[in-house]
């Protein structure tokens, strides 16, 4: 009986960690935009068929979420495709790939741009269309600022009036819909901004890596980016079998770095299914760095700290480690920094 109890919770675990969502940040999809944010129509292809080859389950990213927080199981392998800024290569070039599919897909948007119907944002009426076909519309604030950045003599709620919710009405007038998501632009947030959003039920999407599980902060949600020089197939492939660390939905450290450059970073997470001894970390423009883990009874705690202070404008610790139940798949977790003294990060 214990034997079967046993075999019956494994394999319920088993599914549930399989049952990871995985976010794909996309830009430009298009051959004559800026390299670092695109990814060519012939690329994206690729991927879309990578995603078919792997066995991939595309999903609504309103569903998704809506089941993750209600703690339900997601289908196997589980993917949603999204896309910031609602560039114009997005309805000419990725539309008619995804409809063929008849995949669904989620547009972050910046009201104000398309207000002013600039030439190479996508127009409100196509917006419609796509949403017909199955896309969500979802706000990526008004005019797309470095939020962490208020203006002088702004308070919070005023800034979160101007940014957040008038953009929210804008979408909600246009298309009918306000699922409430926010994706932060060049995925910067403060603890401060989080805990605005928190209380007024917005959830929020990082550009940080890594997948979403049940245990998943909410103000704060990775994606995995997948255009530039993240839109490697082979590495793209690896991304698609990642776990999320079980954090019991803890918050993320303050992004801003403060006074320490480099700063010290901790993670505590369940670890009955992680090989805490192919735990790695590495921090971006330093590679592997060195950690300390502490370890008992089915909880770690790892600490860690590059050793080179971060100069660019955002930076990232990344944590991985290979699961035991589930052979390939790696839990995968990622810290965003932002250096606030780089202006035009
Ligand atoms: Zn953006």
């Amino acid at each position: 009986m214990y034997k079967f109890l046993l075999t019956g919770f494994m394999a319920l675990f088993a599914q549930a960690a399989l049952a990871d969502l995985i976010i794909l940040q996309y830009h430009h999809v298009a051959d004559d935009t800026p390299a670092v944010t695109s990814i060519s129509p012939a690329q994206f292809r690729k991927h879309l068929q990578l995603l078919e080859d792997e066995g991939m389950q595309v999903v609504s990213l309103p569903d998704a979420i809506a089941a993750l927080k209600n703690g339900q199981q997601l289908p196997p392998r589980s993917v949603a495709i999204t896309f910031d800024d609602a560039y114009g290569s997005i309805y000419q070039n990725a539309f008619p790939m995804l409809a063929k599919r008849n995949w669904p897909f989620t547009i972050f948007v910046n009201p104000g741009p398309v207000d002013r119907g600039l030439p190479d944002i996508i127009s409100w009426d196509q917006l419609r269309e796509m949403q017909a076909a199955g896309a969500t519309i979802a706000n990526h604030t008004m005019e797309h600022p470095y939020l962490i950045e208020r203006p002088q003599g702004m308070s919070l709620e005023q800034w979160m009036q101007q940014e957040v919710v008038q953009a929210d009405e804008r979408i909600q007038a246009e298309m009918g819909t306000s699922y409430r998501f926010l994706a932060y632009p060049y995925g910067e947030y403060s603890l401060e901004i989080a805990d605005w959003l928190a209380q007024h039920d917005y959830t929020a999407f990082g550009q940080q890596s890594g997948p979403a599980g049940i245990d998943s902060w909410w103000q704060s949600i990775p994606r995995f980016p997948a255009a530039g020089q993240y839109a490697n197939i082979d590495t793209l492939k690896g991304k698609l079998k990642t776990l999320a660390f079980n954090t019991g939905n803890a918050a993320s450290e303050e992004p801003a770095l403060g006074r320490q450059n480099p700063p010290s970073y901790t993670l505590s997470f369940q670890s009955d299914d992680v090989k805490l001894d192919a735990l790695q970390c590495y921090a971006s423009g330093e590679g592997r760095i060195e950690h300390t883990l502490d370890h008992q009874s089915g909880e770690a705690t790892l600490e860690t700290r590059a050793t080179k202070a971060i100069t660019a404008g955002r930076g990232r610790y990344n944590c991985t480690a290979p699961s035991k139940s589930q052979p390939g798949y790696f839990y995968w977790h990622s810290q965003l920094w932002i250096n606030t003294s780089v202006e035009n990060r």
